[in-house]
């Protein structure tokens, strides 16, 4: 029997665990920190039936919508009194520093509240045909919501996907990532001592080729939310197609932000440190490709190497800049890939390389010059703190730069010139446009992408409408 902490699958209200007991590491030192039960098949069938049964119950669903706003506003009291515990087990499991992991279960907390706002104001409307005819529309809930979730922030994109579709009366079944799913469980405790019905919320921690792609084919699931991959997205959009089953999808970026000859290059590199550091670049909309025009390029590449050279590294608990990545996996991958732009002709002005003498995942912050823009450094993501600079000469050079990947999450301008800048930002291809701050937004706004990042969106009031479908009930009222 192992001595470490154990984590559990929550299916039907009822903590549950397993034959083979999945081992998670600490990316600070590589020792083991903690276990999680390993959901199979018969597992997934069970959380299905579970949240199937909910649905059909009419527990969610056909209670009074304030019901549904007093659950999700306890969900987000408990996820806050669970913040100090949660946010600690986070740190270690995923390499990310307390402060981050603090900030997540209160993002978290804040998307429960901010959908709570609007379970009780999901309405139709009346639609005039003319004398003997009363119609209208109500949104209903689409029944089981299989949500597919990554390892960069469980607990944040968890709950985003989560409190939208409770507020709208789903059932949901959530997979966890398999290399950092022990916080999300925390989401599931504050879900029970919310009260919330048996079966609205079941958790499995289980692999994605087996336990996901289970989930994503099942009979009983009405809709797909997934977060993660591009490849990983199209394959579970062709399974998808089979049933027809309606999906979000949130996939990966090279986000682009281009600073203009007038730019605050003090905004600009906080937004550097913020925009590829943050997380160690394990983000989804980092900001990975800084265009800066030609006649501020070397004051911003110096500034910028300034700024990488300064950081401090270490273990998440002591809240350093930058902290190490996930797996060794992920290491692997972004040195790999810092290497390969080395041997194609790129320069690399610090860093390119993990942080020797320490058994942890650390990966120096790296930046790099004179990229090729047909190169896999320019045109593909890293998922590290790896940043990209390159000069410009016009605006349409610039845009052109920007747009020229095949990825349109967010992208950003950095200009005191607000016309210039919001004529800029307009020609830009993503879901989100950040002028003058990278991450500029909160829970109220919406997020998703175009092209392969994506479609859908997330956050925001415009995503609740993701997790409901329109009826529409036309009554002829008089005799003819
Ligand atoms: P991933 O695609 O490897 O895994 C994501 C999830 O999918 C995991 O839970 C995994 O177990 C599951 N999965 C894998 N194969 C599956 C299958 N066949 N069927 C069903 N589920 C399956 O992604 P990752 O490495 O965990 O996350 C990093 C990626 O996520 C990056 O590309 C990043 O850009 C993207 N991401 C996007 C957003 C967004 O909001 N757009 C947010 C965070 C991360």
């Amino acid at each position: 029997m192992s001595t470490l902490d154990r984590y559990y699958n929550y299916i039907g209200g009822a903590w549950t665990g397993a034959d083979t007991w999945r081992v998670i590491h600490d990316p600070a030192t590589d020792a083991p920190y903690a276990e999680i039960a390993e959901a199979s098949i018969a597992d997934a069938d069970a959380a299905m039936a579970a949240a199937r049964r909910c649905v059909a119950s009419g527990e969610l669903s056909a209670v009074r919508p304030a019901q549904r706003v007093t659950w999700l506003l306890a969900i987000a009291d408990q996820i806050r009194a669970l913040t100090d515990e949660a946010a600690l087990v986070l740190c270690r499991e995923n390499g990310k520093s307390l402060e981050v992991a603090r900030g997540e279960f209160i993002e978290a907390a804040r998307y429960f509240e901010y959908y709570a706002g609007m379970a009780d104001k999901i309405e139709g409307v009346s639609i005039p045909l003319g004398d003997g005819y009363l119609d209208f529309t109500s949104y209903e809930p689409l029944g089981v919501s299989v949500q597919i979730v990554p390892w960069n922030f469980p607990p944040s994109i968890c709950a985003r996907s989560l409190a939208p579709a409770l507020a709208a009366g789903n059932a949901v079944v959530i997979k966890s990532p398999e290399v950092s799913p022990l916080a999300m469980t925390f989401l599931m405790t504050a879900c029970e001592r919310a009260g919330l019905p048996k079966g609205a919320v079941n958790l499995l921690c289980g692999t994605g080729s087996v336990v996901g792609a289970h989930l994503v084919q099942h009979p009983d699931t009405n809709q797909i939310v997934f977060t993660g991959s591009v490849p990983t997205g199209q394959r579970i959009l062709r399974d998808a197609a089979e049933r027809a089953t309606p999906s979000v999808m949130e996939l990966g970026g090279k986000s682009a932000a281009i600073v203009h000859a007038d730019a605050d290059i003090e905004q600009v590199i906080d937004s550097v440190k913020a925009g590829i550091f943050f997380n160690a670049g394990q983000v989804c909309s980092a900001l990975s490709r800084l265009l800066v025009h030609r006649s501020r390029f070397n004051e911003v590449i110096e500034r910028a190497r300034v700024l990488a050279e300064g950081l401090s590294i270490g273990p998440g608990v002591d809240n350093p800049d930058l902290t190490p990545l996930v797996s060794r996996e992920q290491l692997d991958q972004v040195e790999g890939m810092c290497r390969r732009a080395i041997q194609a002709g790129a320069t690399c002005l610090t860093g390119g390389e993990r942080v020797s003498g320490t058994r942890g995942y650390f990966m120096q912050p790296t930046l790099f010059t004179d990229v090729a823009v047909d190169s896999e450094i320019f045109q593909q993501e890293v998922f590290g703190p790896v940043l990209v600079i390159h000069p410009f000469d016009t605006e349409d050079e610039a845009v052109e730069l920007a747009n020229g990947t095949q990825f349109g999450l967010v992208a950003g301008v950095f200009d005191s010139q607000l016309d210039r800048a919001l004529r800029t930002a307009r020609r830009l291809r993503g879901g989100q446009v950040f002028i003058n701050e990278w991450f500029a937004g909160g829970v109220e706004t919406p997020f998703g992408g175009v092209g392969l990042s994506g479609f859908g969106r997330e956050k925001g009031q415009e995503a609740l409408y993701s997790y409901v479908q329109t009826r529409n009930i036309a009554i002829r009222v008089k005799g003819a």
